[in-house]
């Protein structure tokens, strides 16, 4: 049987960073599976780190962790979250990967005699692994996002690269996303697209559609400018609005027939019915959700960064509209809760229906965030813990519940009397930090009668993690006879996964459960979380009438 040819979609940037690249690369891919076809995303990132897991959150958003534990770029959640599907270590492409082997290559003597060039050597190897990984993903069509701005060193030559196939093979769409800044209401300017546009062409390509972020929608006479200055059919500008949700654009490209110009160019069928109707019915409970918003608490150590938690911000939303609730975040500096003075933490705390502590690194806040869950467990307020958010679980539970006064993580305090939490014995020995911690999916046994087990129905799951600390195997039993519940465990080592409150909702887990939540799919735990959180709005006086558990 011949081989089927792969057919690629290719999204470059313009002059300016932050206009959503990931959410429009993701909006195209959805209108292309929706009708059926076998697509997988593919990001260009042109740092030199290897992954962005050594990466600040503050200076680069979210640590994103995909199923294999390659730690990627936030975009790649995005991804996930609008195709509902997992994708893989290979599906990211950065400049520390491609000079890695690039350069292992030239020491093993692989390009003996020869002057190893960025063209044609790394530019012959980007076009290699875009090929190998659209077919390990089993895919028909590869949407492609460079990262970064036309014009930037550090992605020429991904751009160089894709110039290449391009000439090489005519199954390719190039999709340039820019920006139409207003001076004043109907003062459309479209000087920055045509230079975007030149840029571009300066660089031998010439973008088939134009997609066109604006401050007001763009008017035609913006669009037949754009069409005359940058070569483009006008039927090929398309508007990316401002919108309620992320989750709408997929719409609004169906709308503006977005797919049709992509069907013309790629040779597929142009008359060919999207199935939207589970995202329509999910993006309307999220814009007209039947009850009154449920109040949620971020309390986080990067919380002036949103980027930092764009994954559990994401999970919120999916598992709100899937209780058909609205959605208020307060993002709330755990450090703040730390003084006293300044903030009691009830007054911070008590108008919200249920309390978040997500993962993190490092000691600020830590304090602040174990004022937060001792809180929620005397107050009764639903409580959901992730990674970090169950270390503080326990170790708050430790000393105020166990009596072990000071139990805290080494990786907090090395001289703790109580260390009930402590680094997993593989992380013992490691020193190279890119890449070791305990990372991606792995298996959890649930425990029958649990909120775990009610929420997954299932005795196995399996979840990503990313971390260095478990749950100390020697205070388990201790924690578990005053009361706390062990409900998931890894099968092997026994590692604590899940943890849960008897007497309240209150649950946490080892993994990044919000890493797999999914608009058509959100993580079953944030669920049950939800629901705790409507029942707490809906009869207050009766679950945070009394303190209990010291
Ligand atoms: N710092 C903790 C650890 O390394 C938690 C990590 C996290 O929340 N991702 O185990």
């Amino acid at each position: 049987m011949p081989e089927k040819k792969l057919k690629f979609i290719v999204i470059a940037g313009s002059i300016m960073s932050g206009l959503g690249k990931g959410i429009v690369s993701s909006s195209i891919a959805k209108l292309l599976q929706a009708r059926g076809f076998k697509v997988t995303q593919i990001k260009f990132d042109g740092y030199l780190n290897v992954d962005c897991g050594t990466m600040n959150p503050f200076r680069h958003g979210e640590v994103f962790v995909l199923d294999d534990g390659t730690e990627v770029d936030m975009d790649f959640g995005t991804y996930e979250r609008f195709l509902n599907m997992s994708l893989k270590g290979t599906n990211s492409i950065t400049g520390g990967k491609l000079f890695q082997k690039i350069i292992e290559k030239e020491r093993k003597g692989e390009f003996l005699g020869r002057d190893v060039q960025i063209v044609p050597h790394l530019t012959d190897e980007i076009k290699k692994w875009v090929v190998d990984a659209a077919k390990d993903n089993g895919a028909d069509i590869v949407i492609i996002e460079i990262g970064g701005t036309i014009g930037d060193i550090e992605n020429g030559y991904f751009v160089e690269a894709m110039r290449q196939m391009h000439f090489e093979q005519d199954n390719m769409v190039f999709v340039q996303l820019t920006y139409v800044p207003s001076l004043s209401p109907g003062e459309q300017k479209t000087k920055p697209t045509q230079h975007a546009t030149r840029l571009l062409q300066s660089q031998g390509i010439q973008p088939d559609i134009i997609i066109t972020r604006e401050q007001e929608k763009l008017c035609e006479d913006s669009k037949k400018k754009i069409s005359t200055y940058c070569n483009v059919a006008e039927d090929a500008v398309f508007d990316d609005p401002f919108l309620q949700t992320v989750y709408e654009l997929p719409l609004s490209f169906e709308k503006q027939g977005v797919y049709q110009q992509l069907a013309k160019r790629l040779k597929l069928d142009e008359k060919k019915d999207p199935d939207l109707t589970e995202w329509k019915k999910r993006v309307r409970q999220i814009i007209e959700p039947k009850e009154a918003p449920l109040k949620i608490a971020i309390v986080g150590k990067y919380t002036a960064v949103k980027d930092a938690y764009v994954s559990v911000k994401e999970a919120l939303v999916h598992s709100a509209a899937a209780v058909n609730c609205g959605l208020e975040v307060g993002w709330i500096e755990a450090s703040d809760l730390e003084d006293t003075k300044l903030f009691d933490v009830g007054e911070v705390l008590s108008s919200y229906q249920g309390i978040l502590v997500p993962g993190g690194y490092g000691e600020r806040g830590i304090e602040g965030k174990i004022r937060a869950i001792e809180y929620a467990r005397k107050r009764r307020v639903p409580y959901l813990g992730l990674c970090l958010g169950l270390q503080l679980m326990v170790a708050e539970y430790a000393r105020h519940v166990c009596g072990m006064e000071g139990a805290n993580s080494t990786e907090f305090n090395k001289k703790t009397e109580y260390p009930v939490i402590d680094l997993l014995p593989e992380q013992q020995q490691i020193t190279k930090m890119g890449g070791t911690n305990r990372l991606g999916a792995y298996e959890c046994t649930l425990k029958k009668g649990t909120i775990a087990y009610s929420a997954y129905k299932s005795e196995k799951v399996y979840e990503r993690h990313r971390h260095r600390y478990e749950v100390n195997p020697s205070y388990v039993k201790a924690l578990e006879e005053k009361g706390l519940v062990i409900s998931g465990t890894h099968p092997k080592n026994n590692i604590v996964e899940i943890a849960e409150w008897k007497t309240s909702f209150g649950i946490a887990t080892q993994a990044h459960i919000e890493l797999t939540s999914r608009l058509e799919a959100p993580a079953p735990i944030f669920i049950e979380f939800m629901k705790a959180a409507r029942e707490f709005r809906d009869k207050p006086s009766k679950t945070a009438a009394e303190d209990h558990g010291e």
